[in-house]
């Protein structure tokens, strides 16, 4: 059946968004079972309940994105590699994770031994009597 021969308007004057909201099971149980009774009948519903099956049926086969390829983060991880300067690949050993913590432990203790050695070696000023 066309289009052109379905009824333009519903017996019980139900409307697309109606038929939209039956389908989803949004309506009433007491309308959802009056619509029931009588979408058998009625062309115009029909016709509105096709259109939608019809948009949901390409929605269901449009490819959505998802769970990226497994080498996809390898591939990332190879380019950015290769884009990184000589000397710092060279240095990818201390990106370890016990390379980065000993370095870290190892600056703060060299930071805490020359803040010693210069706190000794500065006479301090400020304990001075101040004059006005
Ligand atoms: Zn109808």
């Amino acid at each position: 059946m066309s289009q052109a021969n379905v009824p333009a308007t519903c017996a019980l004057g139900l409307d697309a968004h109606m038929i939209s909201a039956w389908r989803d099971g949004a309506t009433t149980p007491a309308l959802a079972e009056r619509i029931a009774a009588h979408f058998a009948g009625c062309r115009a519903c029909q016709a509105h309940m096709a259109a939608f099956e019809s948009v949901a049926e390409a929605l269901r086969r449009q490819r959505l994105p998802g769970r990226p390829r497994p080498a996809l983060w390898r591939e990332i991880q190879a380019r950015r590699a290769g884009t990184a300067p000589a000397w710092w690949r060279s240095l990818r050993i201390l990106h370890a994770p016990l390379w980065a913590g000993a370095s870290a432990g190892a600056m703060a203790a060299t930071l805490l031994v020359a803040l010693l050695l210069v706190h000794r070696g500065i006479p301090c000023r400020l304990t001075g009597t101040l004059t006005s």
